[in-house]
Order: structure tokens, then C-alpha cells, then sequence
């Protein structure tokens, strides 16, 4: 009897790893009407984030006066004029779903869109890249300085840098909070240490989610950790539009 040797195709032997450290990017300051859009969108984005929940809005003496609320005490949630109460809930997961099939149609039709320029990694990611590009300066710069000797300026240029990340996370985890109650009364008991356990958790937690996937992570988070390009890679072709490095950085 003929003894046949197999092997498992995904063997030990000849498996390759499903993980692959972070090569170091250092993309260079682009211009252009594509990248005037992306200073745009990021503004904008930015903008609502980090001010949506300090817009007055009068609601009688049972709410805060404030236009887009996330009351889970009470279990309602302000958006403006609207106004929805649990049993209404299914308006916002119409309105989700709806979301979801219009980010399939963007994709869709003109590519890699909302990776491009509205995803709240894109954007953060490149929050960061300004800080990074401010302090350290554009690509050569920055490359001239990581492949060098830990001087004293650049042990101080790197403090600073994860200093402001820092402080971006901290802001950003801190405008979460605000969602969720009467903004400038949280802002004043987060400062006098006399707002709930549960508020400084979430700003700790985001800030260093926000740190972390920013600062550190970055496009590891696209291929790691994101379910997005796994469902968009059924979306595009070979002459879709898409947002990547060039291959030979
Ligand atoms: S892959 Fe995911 S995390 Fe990355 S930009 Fe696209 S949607 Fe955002």
C-alpha cells in the first residue's frame, strides 16, 4: 500500500501570519481641490462634533435648553424640533437604515467616499497629521527626525506632539458626555469633580480610544479592526475611486 504524504493548506508550516506590524507612513502635506474638500468636510464634521451639543434650544422647565439631547434618564431624545420617545424609536432605525443604504449608493457610484472623507477615523487621523505636521514639520522633516538620535529637541518636539494628541482625545471624549446632559452644567461639576463616576470613565475611555486609534493605530484600524472595507470590497471595481498611499511609500 502507497503511503501519501499531505499536509493541511493551513498548516503551521505554511500559514503566514494574519498580522503584520505597523510600517511607519509619514504622507506628505497634499493640495488640490480633492484635499481643499477634505479641509472642508473636516471642519465641518469637526464642527458638529465638538459644538452641536452647546446649541440652545428652549424646551420648558422638564429638559435642558438644548437642541440635539440624549436624555436616558427620562428616555427621551432631542433632536431640535424633534422629539422622540421609546415607542417612537423605529423613526431612528428607519432613518439608520436609510443611512446605510445611502453610504452603499455613495460607494457605489463614486468609491471610496465616505473612507475618503467623512469617516470619523479619516477625519481624526488627519486632526492628528496636522498636529504631527505643525510640530515635527512635512514629510522629509519628520522622516529625518524619526530615523535620528533621541536629542533633546526631539524628545521635546515628541512630548509635545502626544501632549496635544492627548489633550484632542481628552477634548473629543468630553464632547461625547455633553450628548447626554445639560452641557454647561456637566462642564462645570467634570471641573469641580462633582459629576458621576460614569462621565469620567467615558472621557478616560475616549480619550485614549481616541489617542490610541489617532495617534498610533491609524490605517491598523482600517485593516484590523473595521468591518467597512470587507462589505465595500463588493462594491467597487478595478476603476472605482479610491483613497490610498502610493504603493512604493
Ligand atoms: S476602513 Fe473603516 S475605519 Fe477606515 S476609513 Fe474606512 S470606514 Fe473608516
Amino acid at each position: 500500500m502507497t503511503r501519501l504524504e499531505t499536509e493541511t493548506v493551513n498548516s503551521a508550516k505554511t500559514r503566514k501570519p494574519l498580522y503584520a506590524a505597523r510600517q511607519k507612513i509619514f504622507p506628505k502635506r497634499a493640495s488640490g481641490n480633492f484635499r481643499r474638500f477634505k479641509w472642508l468636510v473636516m471642519t465641518i464634521t469637526l464642527g458638529i462634533y465638538y459644538l452641536a451639543a452647546w446649541l440652545p434650544w428652549a424646551r420648558g422647565p422638564f429638559a435642558p435648553d438644548q437642541a440635539v439631547l440624549l436624555d436616558l434618564a427620562n428616555r427621551r431624545f432631542y433632536f431640535f424640533f424633534i422629539e422622540i420617545w421609546p415607542q417612537e424609536f423605529f423613526y431612528v432605525a428607519g432613518l439608520l437604515v436609510m443611512a446605510g443604504v445611502g453610504l452603499f449608493l455613495i460607494t457605489s457610484t463614486v468609491g471610496r467616499a465616505w473612507c475618503g472623507y467623512a469617516c470619523p477615523q479619516t477625519v481624526w487621523v488627519d486632526l492628528f497629521l496636522v498636529v504631527e505636521r505643525a510640530i515635527e514639520g512635512d514629510r522629509n522633516a519628520r522622516m529625518k527626525l524619526d530615523a535620528g538620535p533621541w536629542t533633546a529637541r526631539k524628545l521635546m518636539l515628541r512630548v509635545s506632539k502626544h501632549t496635544i494628541w492627548l489633550v484632542i482625545g481628552a477634548a473629543t471624549g468630553g464632547a461625547w458626555i455633553f450628548y447626554f446632559a445639560d452641557a454647561p452644567t456637566l462642564l462645570g461639576e467634570l471641573f469641580t469633580g462633582t459629576a458621576a463616576p460614569v462621565a469620567y470613565i467615558t472621557v478616560a475611555v475616549l480619550t485614549a480610544t481616541t489617542y490610541t486609534f489617532g495617534g498610533l493605530m491609524r490605517e491598523q484600524v482600517c485593516t484590523y479592526m473595521c468591518p467597512w472595507p470587507r462589505i465595500q470590497a463588493a462594491m467597487l471595481d478595478e476603476n472605482s475611486l479610491t483613497v490610498t498611499y502610493n504603493d512604493w511609500r
